[in-house]
């Protein structure tokens, strides 16, 4: 029910389908107040194209609503037929010490009302709480987590607690990520955001998504202020929701990526917004109260979606850890919280697209701390040995000088000769140094090397966006020949393979093995289980989301084999 169409860093456009309903993530949801809503579903629908909100089953449950939900279902009683998702009462729980519902009764409402994802009564951990307090209240969670299987109808959240304890985060997410949930919320973020304590949220959501099965959405409950988004989609959250458009409104408070101000204190307005372009603040503060709410209110989610459409589209073309090093500098704790993604490093080299459609940009010292560094100081390591000074990778080999990420305007003396086997280490591994050895160079317009032939046939193109070779199927013959089994392999199910050879792409749930070393977005062999070559293509995800997910492209087949040698 969840596949992924983009990724970058732990980021991922995503398509989340829910009883029909397809939501694209990341997302967010606005929280809709059953008894007022400030600003009718219906309208979120129709002006912000909102696709899911989430509501308090707990509130209509205990309200006049009951009934009405019962009948018409939460859907009508909303006015809204896209994804409803309803939370259980853990948030009056942890705000008021005790409520008046049972796990089962509070699951079975949801089932009742026709909620299309519903949330068990987890317990989220006070800030000051103790270990021992967040292991028990750990406990307790686990518990009802098991309960909640047993009345689980829909699609349910299921809930990772811990507390600000790393090791219970750990605990929690290994136990209800084995258990049969769709959506996995952080729970008890909250009082971190509203103090902007970063650091222990950037370790806690990383702690989690270490832990959680990759191919379930990740929900970071409660958050949803423009100026986390960005940094929590790049750590690979997926679902946010957000009370922060009503509330911050009623403070005359006016959210922007770059941190919230006071209408007051506004001489003018930093928003392209259909309701800021025709006004200003000093017009807005005669307003009656109920119109500068509105007015604030709809501004501010107006600026949240359009953050979300700004990740989405830098998702889409590779500049989000670039977006997010813009978004850290807005707030010295966001800054300081993103050191600790370097504790993770190796975790997130492993989904960490190879290549993008966008230039590497250096943006200050934080640059070195994404994963990609690491990666390239390993891959550049066998390549020759005649360097340059890059400013931001230190000594790299000439031959990669106009290859992604080391671009530079700089001009060296090197042989294309040079130049080919350079790229080809880099991108296929030593083995692979002599793959295009006597192969005749075809030139661009620009001079720049762009094909590669052997007598008449087309081995590979040098790709301008990247300086990153892309193969013909003959290509990809030539390096299957070279490398030994199971480098650059994503080997295809028996089911598959008539499709494959016909150069059809290879869906995740077709693939019996592949090389653990791919990356995303790199050049991939399609093979058979005797480890002949059906294709080639572009690896569309990480090897660890190609074996977990059921859903979605893992190779986009470039050519298959029938095309070549049964034209
Ligand atoms: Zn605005």
């Amino acid at each position: 029910m969840f596949e992924i169409r983009a990724k970058d860093g732990l980021g991922r456009i995503g398509r989340l389908q829910i009883n029909g309903k397809t939501v694209e993530t990341p997302a967010l949801m606005p929280v809709i107040n059953p008894k007022k809503a400030e600003i009718s579903p219906r309208e979120l629908q129709e002006e912000f194209k909102t696709q899911i909100v989430i509501t308090n089953a707990y509130i209509i449950y205990q309200s006049h609503l009951r009934e009405e939900a019962l009948q018409k279902g939460v859907h009508a009683l909303l006015d809204f037929d896209g994804v409803v998702e309803t939370d259980s009462g853990s948030f009056q729980l942890m705000t008021y010490g005790n409520i008046d519902v049972t796990n089962e009764e509070i699951i079975r409402f949801q089932n009742d009302i026709g909620s299309d994802v519903s949330t068990f009564l987890d317990i989220p951990t006070v800030p000051g709480a103790t270990f021992e307090q967040a292991e028990k209240d750990l406990e307790i969670t686990v518990k009802r987590a098991k309960e909640a299987q047993k009345f689980k109808k829909g699609a349910m959240n299921g809930t990772v607690q811990g507390g600000r304890f790393l090791p219970l985060r750990k605990k929690a997410s290994k136990i209800v990520g084995k258990m049969e949930f769709d959506i996995h919320p952080i729970g008890a973020v909250v009082p971190f955001l509203l103090k902007y304590q970063f650091t222990p949220l950037v370790d806690i959501i990383l702690t989690c998504k270490k832990f959680l099965p990759v191919e379930k959405p990740v929900h970071l409950f409660g958050a949803g202020h423009p100026l986390v988004l960005a940094f929590a989609v790049l750590l690979g959250c997926d679902l946010f929701d957000s009370a922060a458009y009503i509330l911050y409104a009623k403070g005359h408070r006016y959210l922007t990526p770059f941190g919230t101000r006071n209408l007051e204190d506004l001489l003018y307005f930093p928003c392209e917004c259909p309701v800021c372009t025709h006004t200003d603040p000093e017009v807005v503060s005669t307003l009656p109260e109920p119109e500068i709410i509105q007015f604030l209110t709809r501004h501010n989610l107006y600026a949240t979606f359009t953050e979300l459409h700004k990740i989405k589209q830098a998702i889409h073309e590779g500049s989000l850890w670039e977006l997010v090093e813009s978004r850290i500098r807005n707030h010295p704790n966001l800054y300081e919280s993103y050191k600790i993604i370097r504790k993770y490093t190796l975790f997130m080299e492993k989904f960490e697209p190879f290549t993008k459609r966008t230039g590497f940009f250096y943006t200050g010292k934080e640059t070195k701390y994404r994963p990609v560094y690491k990666r390239v100081k390993t891959r550049i390591a066998f390549v020759d040995k005649d360097v340059f000074d890059h400013p931001v990778f230190g000594k790299v080999p000439v031959s990669l000088s106009q290859t992604y990420p080391f671009h530079t305007d700089e001009v060296f003396d090197i042989s294309e000769e040079e130049i080919i086997k350079g790229i080809c280490i880099y991108q296929f591994g030593s083995k692979a140094a002599s793959l295009f050895d006597s192969t005749k160079i075809a030139h661009g317009r620009t001079g720049k090397i762009r094909h590669l032939y052997q007598d008449k046939t087309l081995l590979a193109t040098l790709r301008p966006m990247d300086g990153l070779f892309v193969l013909t199927f003959e290509g990809a013959e030539k390096l299957h020949a070279l490398l030994p089994f199971p480098e650059r392999r994503v080997t295809a199910d028996e089911e598959a393979c008539p499709f494959v050879k016909e150069g059809k792409d290879l869906f995740a749930k077709f693939v019996i093995h592949i090389d653990k070393n791919l990356r995303c977005y790199e050049e991939a062999l399609i093979t058979d289980d005797t480890d002949a070559l059906l294709g080639v293509g572009k690896l569309m995800l990480s090897p660890e989301e190609v074996k977990s997910f059921n859903k979605g492209v893992a190779v986009q087949c470039r050519r298959g084999v029938n095309a070549v040698h049964n034209p």
